[in-house]
């Protein structure tokens, strides 16, 4: 039996009798209606942050072939990261600013089981890394030398991630060296995905290169459990792009699932968690976050700071890019 598994079975037989009934009084009606209203009608469906045709449509195969979210959400999010012409994302990630490509990503499975990998170096998938971190490890996270060394051990082989576009990017930026995100432009094109599956269970994955030009080791909010990514098979998910540090802030996905769970629709709760980041930087209109969530019945949202971001939606009524209403 793999450890985790068995960490967790151990846990559940001495804890079970305990928490189940509580588990089930502690339940609100709208939990109740959230979870009731599944079991009638599932219909899979992908979301994610950005216009991706090609990962949300590589992930819809995978459900619409049957598959499972957490398997959409590896191999949609993994055309973003091969794609070398999306710089902020996998190989072809703006380096920071010592010109090393550093990438950040977390998963997040319908169990609450969840894996990441911060800091990684030299290895091209690392959404895969983070799941093989949640599948075969006692961990939730591994960082820098250490998520790189794993992945060795799992077969990954070393790939250099700089490309030549970016290196020239960061040649000429080093001229100045002035750290200026561009909003919607430079920085902000994070893939966070959320998918619900035929069993109407919710997986969740995010995967970034990070803010370009960042100091070494610096690390956004993409591979924080809570912050970029999070997944309650209950109630939804939801994720973000944009400033990691504002999203770490205020816990931005678990304030969203949260907000879902006290009974918002996934709009209405992307437009609160946006609103308590505008609350902490009155005065700042100078950067951009968006978020985008999914609820149980496979309802969504999304809300941004500034104009111009939007998310892919796909499923069975076909694939939609929506513009997102914006705080400004
Ligand atoms: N959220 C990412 C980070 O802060 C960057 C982005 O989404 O653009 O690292």
């Amino acid at each position: 039996m793999k450890r985790r598994n068995f960490l967790k079975n151990s846990t559940a037989a001495t804890a079970g009798m305990l928490s189940a009934p509580l588990m089930i009084s502690c339940k609100t009606e709208n939990e109740k209606k959230i979870s009731s209203s599944n079991e009638k009608n599932i219909n899979p469906i992908v979301i994610c942050t950005w216009n991706f045709f090609n990962a949300s449509a590589k992930a819809w195969k995978v459900l619409s072939n049957g598959g499972d979210a957490l398997d959409a959400i590896e191999q949609g999010v993994k055309v973003e990261e091969d794609d070398a012409s999306n710089q902020t994302v996998g190989t072809g990630g703006r380096p920071d600013r010592d010109g090393k490509v550093t990438l950040d990503a977390c998963i997040m499975d319908k169990d609450g089981n969840c894996g990441a990998v911060l800091a990684m170096q030299n290895i091209a998938n690392p959404i895969s890394v983070a799941r093989k971190v949640m599948e075969d490890t006692p961990h939730v996270m591994l960082a820098g030398k250490g998520a790189e060394q794993f992945a060795y051990e799992k077969g990954f082989k070393k790939t250099d991630l700089l490309t030549e576009q970016s290196k020239k990017e960061w040649l000429e930026w080093k001229k100045t060296s002035q750290y200026k995100p561009i909003i919607n432009i430079e920085n902000h094109d994070t893939i966070g995905m959320l998918a619900i599956d035929k069993n109407g269970d919710i997986a969740g994955g995010c995967t970034t290169s990070g803010m370009a030009y960042k100091m070494a080791g610096r690390v956004g909010d993409s591979p924080i459990i809570g912050a970029g990514l999070f997944v309650d098979n209950e109630v939804g998910g939801a994720t973000a792009t944009g400033v990691g540090e504002e999203v770490v802030r205020t816990v931005g996905s678990f304030l969203i699932v949260e907000l879902m769970r006290q009974g918002k629709s996934p709009q209405e709760a992307c437009e609160e968690g946006v609103k308590r980041i505008m609350a902490k930087n009155e005065g700042r209109n100078d950067f951009q976050i968006g978020f985008i969530a999914i609820n149980k019945k496979g309802e969504t949202g999304g809300y941004c700071i500034q104009p111009g971001f939007s998310y892919r939606t796909y499923s069975e009524e076909g694939h939609i890019n929506n513009p997102s209403q914006s705080f400004l």
